[in-house]
């Protein structure tokens, strides 16, 4: 792919790639060796650059510190059997960093900055894009305020930089949830819909205690009433109720617009699946579990695409849901987008860059 933004190129002196075990990657605690770096200074994003993956000097007066005004993305990219890097739907995560910028007070990241930096960065990195089955590289773009100053404002300096990291064969097990109808994790007019630090910050004490309790995860009510369901930990989360594919929509502010959830959306509707965009409420849903009408329940991420929900647990009782064996729509849809991943089937809705 061709790249017209100029960006300075420091290559590290020492590949960490031999010392690096492809066989044992736990997920995003191996970095790959370099990283794109840009400075918005004076109004204006500049200073592009590749360099060596290393820690930033900060001042301990530094805003982000402080003040959480911090936006980041996370998605993909893969090897098909021919060794060629493929980039799954990149502009959509562009496109929401900056819906997250926008509501943070952070200047927006133009398309050409974003992609042409990732472009590059891929290439230079791209014996780090691992290229067994099931494998890929996690991309973490991010922005942050970069003032040394102490007092609530916009700052007015960021840093925006995107790094690397391979993951191996991401086997998400089967997960029991909570519904949480105490702690919320988005309100109206709040910043849910923000890809934002602090968002995920904030979510932590409540899961923890979820976990305490024995579950994997939560399932977020709304902050207001507690009785319909939002998201499931840091993912989107869909139903199936008899033949119908229910999932909370995403005009409340509250709900992350998942970029899985929308393409698991637009594969269930060529499937023919009868979908609705509605919230299901608490209640909707207990009754569901009580009648055995819940087919199948799971989170739709970039980290495990599609994790199953195997046990829900809400007001006091524990509900066991269908094996994953016997969850066809999930698993069919699951098999489709990862062979949209890989190269495997033809790319039909322009999903794809190939580099
Ligand atoms: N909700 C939240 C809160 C998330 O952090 C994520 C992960 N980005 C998602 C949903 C799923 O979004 P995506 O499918 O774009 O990864």
């Amino acid at each position: 792919m061709n790249t017209t933004l100029t960006i300075a190129i420091n290559k590290t002196a020492k590949s960490k790639l031999q010392d690096t075990n492809f066989d044992d990657l736990k997920f995003g605690q191996t970095i790959s060796d370099h990283m794109f770096v840009a400075d918005y200074v004076n109004g204006a994003w500049g200073d592009f650059r590749i360099e060596p993956y290393a820690p930033l000097q900060l001042n301990p007066a530094n805003a982000t510190l402080h003040y959480g005004q911090s936006v980041f993305e996370g998605m993909k990219a893969y090897k098909n059997d021919a060794g060629e890097t493929l980039l799954f739907r990149a502009d959509a995560n562009q496109k929401r960093l900056n819906e997250s910028a926008k509501r943070m007070c952070i200047p927006e990241v133009p398309e050409e900055i974003f992609m042409d930096g990732l472009m590059k960065l891929l290439e230079i990195d791209s014996a780090w894009i691992p290229n067994k089955p099931g494998c890929s590289l996690y991309i973490r773009p991010f922005v942050f305020a970069t003032d040394d100053y102490l007092g609530i404002r916009p700052s007015e300096k960021y840093k925006f930089i995107i790094f690397t990291c391979p993951v191996g064969n991401y086997y998400s097990k089967p997960v029991s949830v909570k519904v949480e109808c105490k702690y919320t994790r988005a309100a109206e007019g709040g910043t849910g819909f923000a890809k934002a630090a602090g968002n995920y910050a904030g979510s932590l004490y409540p899961a923890l205690l979820a976990q305490k309790d024995g579950f994997d995860q939560l399932l977020w009510t709304d902050g207001k009433s507690h009785q319909h369901i939002e998201e499931s930990g840091t993912m989107n989360v869909m139903f199936m109720i008899n033949d119908t594919l229910i999932t909370a929509p995403t005009t409340t502010g509250t709900i992350l617009k998942g970029i899985t959830r929308d393409s698991v959306l637009t594969l269930a509707k060529e499937m023919g699946i009868k979908v609705e965009e509605r919230f299901l409420r608490v209640a909707e849903l207990e009754d569901a579990l009580r009648n055995n009408t819940l087919k199948e329940a799971f989170g739709t991420g970039t980290a495990a695409t599609i994790a199953h929900i195997a046990k829900i647990h809400v007001n006091g009782n524990d509900y066991i849901l269908p094996e994953k064996d016997d969850t066809a729509f999930s698993n069919r849809v699951l098999k489709t987008l990862d062979d949209i991943k890989y190269g495997k089937i033809a790319d039909t809705h322009g999903w794809i860059i190939k580099l």
